[in-house]
């Protein structure tokens, strides 16, 4: 089967979340399985030689108020279609934010763009290749299956949520440079409360909708979690599924990761101490080891319940254990860690900032990773934790209640433990796991254990990819 991707982002060339993880490895899964997927792609500054080293495949377009083109390369094992158009993407700031840190105003116009030149790939086809199938992706790529129904194309179309918080609200005039006539600016297709809303132009008109986990996909259709479209998802469950996100085992992987000071497998965990000595150094911490060293690499927002852990750190303290944590994001919980670490330097170290190699030596060189999320898509932090042996201390919620079982007397003794579970947004909840973390880590047996049952556990993406080819096949 071919089938275009289209999103906003893509590990290793750029990435602000777990949706540039999935696009990054998705395509190669669903490879091994014999299928051909393209990604359609803003060409961004951080992907300009990928670009110059592309052939032209559609060109002498005009796209709002500029010429484009698009460009197909390929690297690191992708496929890559990318959007070659200036006057949108190539600018300072971030990929959705401009430097000061606002929204760019004209957002609805850089993914509608995206939208309108994957309608054109579809019915097309790019350089020869012609897909058979749509896949979108969170609400940068809402459009493209509306635009398709609107012509009465038929090929089917699925949309996938990876964080239903982010749903792409413009002001409803902005409809009319991006082609929505009124009869299409309804509550059924793509006005929500006044507003233009691309994820829901997406749900609206795909054939079938995924999200990132089978728990999340439930609690999408509660009033709690769905945020205000939890309505259309109920009306749309039996097209609605769940389907984990793996994470790619090659660039994850402890015994070949070059961002460790020392690799290591299940077998070989002393070789940890390395990795962990580098921490203390980086995070200026004191060396100790009759107490855990917890970590957290995050956006620091609310919903990944930090403000929770922030006023849980007495606590931590009070056990003896330590912090490492990596994060950007809400100016109060970066002040919040910042002034906690300058307080109790020793035992807390934090770094605001966002750095890829980072985030690889805490997994490999700390206890445990704490994601006390208020609600999770999927997750897939707890999942290179998992990978790495850094125990994951979790929220139950989304995909983090699917992916995590909770050490209990009972799941210690049947050795299925691998990590440790607590109420999402509950700070005593929050503070009795980490005190049943602290205690197991004082049984080196039981903690050992854990790990090896957390290091064995299947985190890669070939069951998920034969679930989405099930999908597309239904479909066909
Ligand atoms: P979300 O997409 O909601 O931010 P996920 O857990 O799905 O959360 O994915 C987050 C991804 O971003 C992971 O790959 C994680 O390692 C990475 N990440 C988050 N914050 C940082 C940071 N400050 N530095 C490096 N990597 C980070």
């Amino acid at each position: 089967m071919n089938i275009l991707f289209v999103a906003s982002e893509c590990a290793p060339f750029v990435k602000t979340g777990g949706l540039a993880d999935v696009i990054g490895a998705l395509p190669k899964a669903l490879g091994q399985l014999g299928h051909s997927v393209r990604i359609l792609l803003p060409a961004y500054p951080a992907l300009d030689t990928v670009k110059d080293g592309g052939v032209c495949v559609i060109s002498r377009l005009d796209l709002f108020g500029g010429a484009v083109q698009l460009v197909a390369s390929t690297a690191e094992g992708l496929d890559l279609l990318l959007l070659d158009a200036p006057h949108l993407y190539d600018r300072k700031g971030t990929i959705y934010l401009d430097e000061e840190g606002e929204d760019w105003t004209d957002n609805h116009l850089r993914f509608g763009a995206l939208s309108q030149v994957a309608t054109q790939v579809m019915l097309k086809g790019a350089g020869g290749w012609k897909p058979d199938l749509l896949h979108a992706h969170d609400w940068q790529a809402g459009l493209a299956p509306f635009y398709l129904e609107q012509m009465g194309a038929d090929f089917p179309t699925v949309t996938t949520i990876h964080n239903i918080a982010f749903q792409g609200l413009f002001d409803a005039d902005t409809r009319h440079a991006l082609g929505i006539i009124d009869a299409d600016f309804t509550m059924e297709k793509t006005e929500y409360w006044g507003k233009l809303s691309f994820l829901k132009a997406g749900l609206t008109s795909s054939d079938a909708i995924t999200t990132v986990s089978p728990t999340y996909a439930q609690e999408l259709m509660q009033p709690a979690f769905g945020m205000g479209l939890e309505g259309l998802l109920q009306h749309r469950q039996d097209d609605l599924s769940g389907i984990l996100n793996g994470i790619d085992t090659d660039i994850w992987n402890p015994a070949t990761d070059k961002h460790l000071v020392s690799t290591y497998t299940s077998r070989s965990f002393k070789r940890r101490g390395a990795n962990r000595a580098a921490l203390e150094e980086r995070f200026g911490l004191a060396p100790q080891d009759n107490a855990p060293l917890f970590c957290v690499i995050s956006r620091l927002t609310r919903q990944k319940g930090l403000d929770v852990l922030l006023d849980a750190l007495p606590h931590l303290l009070y056990r003896g254990a330590q912090l490492a944590l990596l994060g950007t994001g809400d100016r109060d919980l970066e002040e919040g860690f910042a002034a906690a670490a300058q307080k109790h330097a020793g035992q807390i170290g934090v770094e605001i900032g966002y750095d890829e190699n980072l985030a690889h030596l805490l997994q490999g060189g700390a206890d445990s990773i704490v994601i006390p999320s208020r609600f999770e898509p999927c997750g897939l932090t707890q999942l290179y934790g998992l990978r790495y042996g850094c125990l994951p201390l979790v929220a139950n919620t989304g995909g983090l209640a699917d992916t995590v079982v909770d050490a209990t007397p009972q799941t210690l003794r049947a050795k299925t433990a691998t990590g440790f579970v607590c109420d999402p947004g509950h700070g005593d909840s929050l503070r009795a796991a980490l005190d049943r973390a602290c205690d197991v880590f004082a049984q080196p047996n039981k903690w050992g254990q854990m790990r090896r049952t957390a290091m064995a556990q299947v985190v890669d993406w070939d069951n998920s990819a034969r679930q989405y080819e099930a999908l597309y096949r239904s479909l066909m």
